[in-house]
């Protein structure tokens, strides 16, 4: 009887400590999964963007609405246009890279940016081919060639055949959308 009785408490004893290990090792779990998602570098405003995947990123617009600024996103979403002359970076220097601000994909190089009049940040070409796609706008009655992030579709900008050489190219896009990070050692 007492045998029985000693087992018993043991089992009672048992399910108390596991159920008392599995409380403290789930939460801290959970915590850390939130805290170091995603691993990337140099900062990760929300558990989509990344500089280091260059996967496609489609997400619903309710998504976006909730993880981008409401600057970002009227820009990157909407596709509005900043007013030239006011964005961060139309007359931006220094040696870096410009990532899309929605997603962190590698737009533009610093030295592919040239000083154009226009009042927007301006490239004469990506940093890779497919770092943008291109699309026919046929919108406020011109045509012209829209220019989204290769990665996530934000809208960046437009297309202009104005730019300087070696392509001829202008990226004319919207500061709004573009995440400046200089080369190390440039801080
Ligand atoms: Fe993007």
């Amino acid at each position: 009887m007492k045998r029985a009785l000693f087992f018993v408490a043991l089992f009672i004893a048992a399910v108390f400590a596991f159920r008392a290990i599995t409380r403290t090792a789930v939460i801290p779990t959970a915590m850390s999964m939130i805290s170091t998602t995603p691993a990337v570098r140099p900062y990760a405003p929300h558990p989509y963007y990344s500089r280091t995947d260059t996967s496609r990123v489609v997400l619903p617009d309710s998504v976006w609405k909730r993880v981008l600024p409401e600057v970002v996103y009227d820009v990157a979403r909407q596709g509005n246009t900043e007013r030239q002359f006011t964005g961060k970076y139309w007359n931006h220097d220094g040696n870096g890279t410009y990532f899309c601000a929605a997603c962190g994909n590698a737009l533009f190089r610093s030295d592919a940016k040239f000083a154009a009049s226009c009042g927007w940040p301006s490239f004469f070409e990506p940093v890779r081919r497919n770092s943008v796609t291109y699309h026919s706008d046929f919108s406020y009655g011109m045509v012209r060639t829209e220019v989204q992030c290769g990665r996530c579709g934000a809208h960046l900008g437009h297309l202009f055949e104005d730019g300087p050489q070696p392509t001829g190219k202008r990226y004319c896009m919207n500061s709004a959308v573009l995440d400046f990070e200089p080369d190390t050692g440039q801080r």
